[in-house]
C-alpha cells in the first residue's frame, strides 16, 4: 500500500480506503466488519468513511464495534462521519442541515457512535442551501479548535461552494476545508476532472473518492440481469436499481461495461480491479474508497493495486475511448 497526502496537508491517507455506505448493519454485522476491518488493516488501510446518514446512525455504530474489538492504536488509523442527512426517520428541522446546532450536535453524537474522542476527518455530506456558509465554516472551525475535528471537508458541493467557503475561511483566519468527498469512476468522471481542476490547483482540496465501481455496475454483474444477492435488489434501492439497469441511462453505462470486459480480459485481471485500479491514476485523488459486502469482495478489491502498473497509455486511451 502506499500513501498520498491528502491535499496541501499532512495527513497520509493509504491510496485505497474503506467504507459503509449501504452494508454495515445491512448487508454487514458486527462479527463480518471486523473481519473485513481485519482485511483491511493487514493491507495497509488506514481509512475508514462512515456518515450520520447511514443506515441512520447503525452504520457508526458496527464500525465502532469493529475498531473496538480489533484494538488498534487509535493514532495509526482515521475514521470520518459525514453531516447534513441526520440520523432520524422522521428528523426534526434541528436534527438535518449544516446548522451551527446540528454541524455540532451530529459531530458528538458520531463520535459517541464510533466509540471515539475525536473525528480525523468531517464532512459536510452536502451543501445546504438554507445555512450561510460562514455558519458552517464557524461551526467546524469551533469542532477543529476544541480538538473534536482534525479535518472537515465537503462531499459533492459544486468547486463554486467549495472556493467560496475556502474564501470565507481565509478571509477570516478560520480554518478553511480540506478536502472533497466526490464520485468518480469511469463512468463518472465530468465534474472531477474538469469542474474541479481549478479547486485543486487553487486551494490544494485533497479528495476521498466514493463508489469506484459506479455501485458494483463496473463489475460486469448486472450485465445479464439483477443478482438477487446485490444492492440494486435491495429492498428501498429500487431508485439505484433504476439508476444503474432499468432506464435509458443504465443501458447506455452498461454497453459501455461491456466493452470494458475485453480490456480486462486482455491484462489477465477483473474489470472490478481494473476499473479501481484506474482511479488511481488521478494524481488529484488522495483515497479511493472501496465498498464491499463481503470479505471476498474487498479482497479482490484489495488487489486492484497489483493492476496499476499494467495500465500504460495504450491502455488508458482504449479506456477513455470507452
Ligand atoms: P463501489 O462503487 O465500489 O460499490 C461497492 C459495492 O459493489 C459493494 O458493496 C458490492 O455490492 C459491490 N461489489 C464490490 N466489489 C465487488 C466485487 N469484487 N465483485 C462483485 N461485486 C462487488 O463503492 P460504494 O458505492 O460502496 O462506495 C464506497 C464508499 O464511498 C461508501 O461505503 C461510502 O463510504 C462512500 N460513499 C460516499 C458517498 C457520498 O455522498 N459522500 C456516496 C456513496 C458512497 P453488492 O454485493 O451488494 O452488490
Amino acid at each position: 500500500m502506499k500513501y498520498r497526502s491528502m491535499g496541501r496537508t499532512g495527513l497520509k491517507l493509504s491510496e485505497l480506503s474503506f467504507g459503509s455506505w449501504v452494508t454495515f448493519n445491512k448487508q454487514v454485522d458486527a462479527g463480518q466488519a471486523e473481519r473485513m476491518f481485519g482485511a483491511c488493516f493487514d493491507a495497509g488501510i488506514n481509512f475508514f468513511d462512515n456518515a450520520e446518514g447511514y443506515e441512520r446512525g447503525q452504520s457508526e455504530i458496527v464500525m465502532g464495534q469493529a475498531l473496538k474489538a480489533l484494538g488498534r492504536s487509535r493514532d495509526s488509523y482515521c475514521v470520518s462521519s459525514k453531516v447534513f442527512f441526520g440520523s432520524h426517520e422522521n428528523p426534526a428541522p434541528t436534527q438535518v442541515g449544516l446548522s451551527r446546532k446540528h454541524v455540532t450536535e451530529a459531530c458528538h453524537q458520531a463520535m459517541q457512535r464510533l466509540q471515539v474522542d475525536y473525528l480525523d476527518l468531517y464532512f459536510c455530506h452536502r451543501a445546504d442551501p438554507d445555512t450561510p456558509i460562514g455558519e458552517t465554516v464557524w461551526a467546524m472551525h469551533n469542532l477543529v479548535t476544541q480538538g473534536k475535528v482534525l479535518y472537515w471537508g465537503t462531499s459533492e458541493w459544486s468547486a463554486e461552494q467549495i472556493a467560496e467557503a475556502c474564501d470565507f475561511a481565509l478571509e477570516n483566519h478560520l480554518t478553511p476545508p480540506s478536502m472533497e468527498q466526490p464520485q468518480y469512476n469511469l463512468l463518472d468522471r465530468k465534474r472531477f476532472e474538469v469542474e474541479y481542476a481549478p479547486i485543486f490547483k487553487k486551494y490544494g482540496i485533497g479528495t476521498t473518492t466514493w463508489s469506484p465501481l459506479a455501485s458494483g455496475a463496473l463489475t460486469g454483474k448486472y450485465l445479464e440481469g439483477i443478482p438477487a444477492d446485490s444492492r440494486a435488489a435491495l429492498p428501498g434501492y429500487e431508485w439505484l436499481r433504476e439508476r444503474m439497469v432499468e432506464s435509458e441511462r443504465g443501458e447506455e453505462r452498461m454497453a459501455r461495461v461491456r466493452k470494458l470486459l475485453p480490456i480486462a480480459e486482455q491484462l489477465g485481471t477483473t474489470p472490478s480491479k481494473l476499473a479501481i485500479a484506474w482511479c488511481l491514476l488521478n494524481p488529484n485523488v488522495s483515497t479511493v474508497i472501496l465498498g464491499a459486502s463481503r470479505v471476498e469482495q474487498l479482497e479482490e478489491n484489495l488487489a486492484a493495486l497489483e493492476v496499476l502498473p499494467l495500465l500504460d497509455d495504450e491502455v488508458q486511451k482504449q479506456l477513455a475511448a470507452i
